[in-house]
């Protein structure tokens, strides 16, 4: 292929897959069809995070049937965020788009999202308006943590934002200069600024396939996500420490009051038990927040690799294959 060639790809689609054989080809199908409309130089570029299902031979076989579906897969399974960001790193237009493989975010609205950068939107958001086919527990529990999010690190999170988003080279570029290994593109693209654009969607279920995201992962998740924003909850501890001097300073002179003054000392040998040990957990709760931190600053320290990439298909950054110059008739 030719380098020109990768010149006029002026919008790309990035899609993690991880176990979505299933939804791999009739995405691919949707997409193409919508992109081909938008009268845009266009790549997909799938990448398959350690997918343990057929999910790389479906990419592949749509790459050789199409080289603008591109595959990139990863040497593991290195999780969402950094699929998407492997994504980000090899893509090439000057818009870029990122959406879930499983076919709950529409391409159908790609092309509003196209319009609304047009319009000089450098970051187009998009709001779910109805999570169709998601539990009231999994609703629920996102509208609290945005809320939460939002308090804790002053960033704007919105309920329903998910990582289905345009993003123009401008603030990619910026992006990409970000080191920190524990990456949260949905806070991160708030923090940023930029003039930026919302665009509705309705959710559909899922196509094919189960959730990636179990309970466990989701609260990990979330707490990344807040721990990498916001140092609030070791300040916390500060306010959980003055308040428990002043209530036991309280108790304090309570108890000599009734000595001296009312003359009756106070029995309690339950009562001392039980407060030493509610203070005792209060603190051994803060020193475990106290580790989450510095386990951050660990692995921000070592600095590893965000991905290992072991495929690529079609052309783009990481492996481009040099040209062979005209008239080189060597062996
Ligand atoms: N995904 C991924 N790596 C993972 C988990 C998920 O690339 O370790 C992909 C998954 O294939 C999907 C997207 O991330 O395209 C969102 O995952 P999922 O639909 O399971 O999350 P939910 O929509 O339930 O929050
Ligand atoms: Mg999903």
């Amino acid at each position: 292929m030719h380098a020109s060639r990768a010149d006029t790809v002026e919008l790309s689609v990035i899609v993690p897959v991880r176990d979505e054989e299933g939804n791999v080809a009739a995405l691919a199908e949707r997409l193409a069809s919508v992109l081909t409309d938008l009268d845009m130089g266009w790549e997909v570029i799938f990448v398959d995070d350690g997918s343990t299902d057929d999910s790389w031979s479906v990419i592949a076989s749509r790459h050789r049937s199409d080289p603008r579906v591109k595959g990139l897969r990863l040497s593991r399974n290195f999780g969402h965020q950094s699929a998407l960001l492997a994504g980000l790193h090899i893509s090439l237009g000057r818009a870029v788009i990122t959406m879930d493989a499983d076919l709950q975010h529409p391409p159908e609205r790609i092309p509003d999202l196209v319009d609304a950068w047009r319009a000089g939107g450098k970051i187009v958001h998009t709001v779910r308006v109805d999570r169709g086919g998601e539990s009231w527990w999994k609703r629920a529990t996102s509208r609290t943590y945005y809320r939460v999010f939002s308090y804790l690190s002053g960033v704007n999170l919105q309920s329903g934002m998910a990582d289905f988003r345009l993003l123009d080279r401008q603030v990619l570029t910026e992006i990409l200069r970000f080191k920190e290994n524990a990456l949260f593109l949905r806070g991160i693209v708030q923090w940023v600024g930029y003039p930026s654009a919302t665009v509705t969607y309705e959710s559909a279920p899922r196509n094919s396939g189960s959730t990636k995201y179990t309970l466990g992962r989701m609260l990990r998740f979330a707490w990344h996500g807040i721990s990498s924003f916001s140092i609030v909850p070791l300040r916390l501890g500060i306010a959980a420490g003055l308040t428990a001097s002043f209530l036991s300073f309280l108790g304090v002179v309570y108890a000599i009051v009734s000595k001296l003054i009312l003359g009756h000392t106070i029995p309690g040998w339950a009562s001392t038990v039980a407060i030493v040990s509610f203070f005792f957990g209060i603190l051994f709760v803060y020193l475990g927040l106290l580790g989450e931190y510095i386990g951050r600053v660990v692995v921000e320290a070592r600095g590893r690799p965000r991905f290992l990439v072991s495929e690529q298909l079609g052309s783009g950054a990481v492996t481009a294959v040099p040209e062979v110059p005209e008239g080189d008739e060597s062996p």
